[in-house]
């Protein structure tokens, strides 16, 4: 049987059988992939350590008739804080799902894989929600579907004042096309420097932002990725509980 190496982040994992696992990871080389593994949730497996959520791993896979089998698998790089604290874990899960949903299986996008190789530590040791909602911002830069949030998107023109924002036309909405626009949010000047900042952040810097503006821009991109999605984020839904536990 034909096997080849991956290295890569594991973006999901769903349980089947009395010990088995689905694992979907997001590899360099061969983008998003699927694989079985098999017995891994037993204590005593040698993949039950490595084939966590979040871990980065190389492994040796095998060819399968429907999907490949994980054989070995080792981390190269684990991060604590993302199973031991709740909120960073759903912060971490909210990227990792909205990576999931929006890109395709098989299609290699080295740009993606750095990006979260790039997220994953700042959400492991910085503050998780910042750092979700900048590698989702930026994450879209590679989806295809990012809006224009610096162009007016029905006349082109650059924003530079006060503005509104259309979801389902894709953008920025400059004051002279507003009645054009199919649906309407607020879209203040200091949102659109705060998303400017977000989409520049080059990961070395200090995670110097205003959060009431980072509260703005996290929910433009959420209702904008669940519109897209036609659903309701399970990471959302999960991390609005936990919000209502807290303040209870
Ligand atoms: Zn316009």
């Amino acid at each position: 049987m034909k096997s080849y190496k991956i290295e890569g982040v594991i973006l999901r994992t769903t349980d089947f059988g009395d010990a088995n696992r689905v694992v979907t990871i997001f590899t360099r080389d061969f983008g998003k992939i699927e694989v079985n593994a098999y017995g891994c949730r037993r204590a005593k497996n040698s993949l039950s350590g490595a084939l966590q959520m979040f871990n980065l791993i190389s492994a040796e896979v095998n060819h399968g008739a429907k999907l490949d089998t994980i054989k070995e698998a080792d981390i190269i790089k684990f991060y604590p804080n993302l199973t031991a604290d709740l909120e960073k874990m759903s912060y971490a899960a909210l990227f990792f799902e909205i990576v999931n949903r929006m890109t395709l299986p098989k299609f290699p996008e080295v740009g993606v894989y750095d990006l979260i190789l790039k997220t994953l530590p700042t959400l492991d040791e910085r503050n998780a929600k910042i750092a979700a909602l900048i590698g989702i911002f930026q994450f879209m830069e590679f989806s295809g579907e990012q809006l224009n949030f610096f162009h007016c998107v029905h006349c082109g023109a650059e924003i530079e004042t006060d503005a509104a924002l259309s979801l389902t036309d894709g953008g920025a909405i400059c004051p002279n096309c507003i009645d054009a626009a199919g649906d309407i949010l607020s879209y203040p000047n200091n949102l659109r420097e705060t998303v400017f900042k977000i989409l520049n952040f080059d990961w070395q810097q200090h995670l110097n932002f205003n959060l009431k503006e980072i509260d703005a821009a996290e929910k433009i991109i959420l209702r904008y990725v669940q519109s897209i999605i036609g659903k309701e984020l399970n990471a959302v839904k999960f991390i609005r509980q936990l919000e209502n536990l807290q303040k209870n």
